[in-house]
């Protein structure tokens, strides 16, 4: 059996049967712990994924060898996935590092310089099943107060998404819609009809990144639209911190790690939980 699962499985399913897998990103123990255990309780399937960030927290290594063992004995399929690669070095880091599924992030590039890069993580992932996303359009990150023009001007191209996919042979593909990551607030107004368009000219699994921000409405409509992977980050972190100052209110004089980390991960398990019903991947494993 394969220890992980791939995302490029996982999302063709969704995609066949019209839900969304839950995409959350992990930096420590207790995240990975809270993402997994709520997984199994809903019998989902789920991504795990770090981003470069995250790996020069925790390190490759680290990050890599926790999900092994949080999939080894998990009894839903796991995926380990780079979020947001910005070169090619660091996805060939990570695929020597055991994940199963990376993305190369070049929307800040030209085009054809995208369509380069991404081929060639592309060429090398799959000779060893290791799934690629790729990225058209631009994502802006919440505090760089975009306006709705210039978040407009941002968007996926639907003709350049067509283009890209066939030039790459990416397995999923991440598009501005309008969404913001970091949100902390749930407004962000995504273009439905832009991720149709997309998906009838790609016919691949669609990537929502910045979700947090994104309401429960509109979440539901991308999902029908052809979304079939979504990112959370923002909501864990909330919840993360919320635990630990429900414990410290309650015990200013709590010093165990355990006692205070133990209430964020009750916390966010009730938050991945929300995600994993709203994306309607329980019970998918
Ligand atoms: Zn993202």
């Amino acid at each position: 059996m394969k220890l992980f699962a791939t995302n490029a499985f996982l999302l063709q399913r969704a995609k066949e049967e019209g839900y969304a897998v839950g995409a959350f990103n992990a930096n420590n123990m207790e995240i990975i712990q809270a993402i997994i255990e709520t997984a199994e309780e809903e019998k989902a399937p789920v991504i795990l994924q770090a981003s470069q960030g995250a790996i020069q927290y925790a390190g490759v290594d680290y990050i890599a060898a926790m999900v092994k063992v949080a999939a080894e004995r998990a009894t839903v399929p796991v995926s380990l996935h780079l979020d947001h690669g910005t070169d090619f070095e660091q996805n060939v880091k990570c695929i020597r590092a055991g994940f199963s599924s990376v993305m190369f992030d070049g929307s800040k590039l030209p085009l054809p310089e995208n369509i380069t890069i991404a081929r060639k993580v592309c060429d090398v992932a799959h000779i060893v099943g290791v799934s690629v996303e790729g990225e058209l359009g631009q994502i802006p990150k919440s505090g760089e107060n975009v306006t709705r023009e210039q978040l407009e001007k941002l968007m996926a191209n639907p003709q350049e998404t067509e283009e890209f996919v066939k030039k790459t042979g990416v397995d999923s593909l991440a598009i501005a819609v309008g969404n913001v990551h970091g949100m902390k607030t749930r407004e962000a107004q995504i273009d439905v009809p832009r991720i149709k368009k997309i998906q009838k000219l790609t016919n691949i699994p669609l990537v929502l990144h910045g979700a947090s921000g994104i309401p429960d409405e509109s979440v539901k409509q991308a999902i029908k639209a052809g979304i079939c992977k979504i990112n959370i980050d923002t909501e864990i972190r909330k919840a993360f911190v919320r635990g630990i100052g429900i414990i410290l209110k309650e015990n200013p004089n709590e010093i165990d790690p355990r006692k205070i980390l133990g209430k964020a991960k009750t916390e966010m398990k009730e938050a991945v939980r929300e995600k994993i019903r709203l994306f309607g991947c329980n019970n998918k494993a």
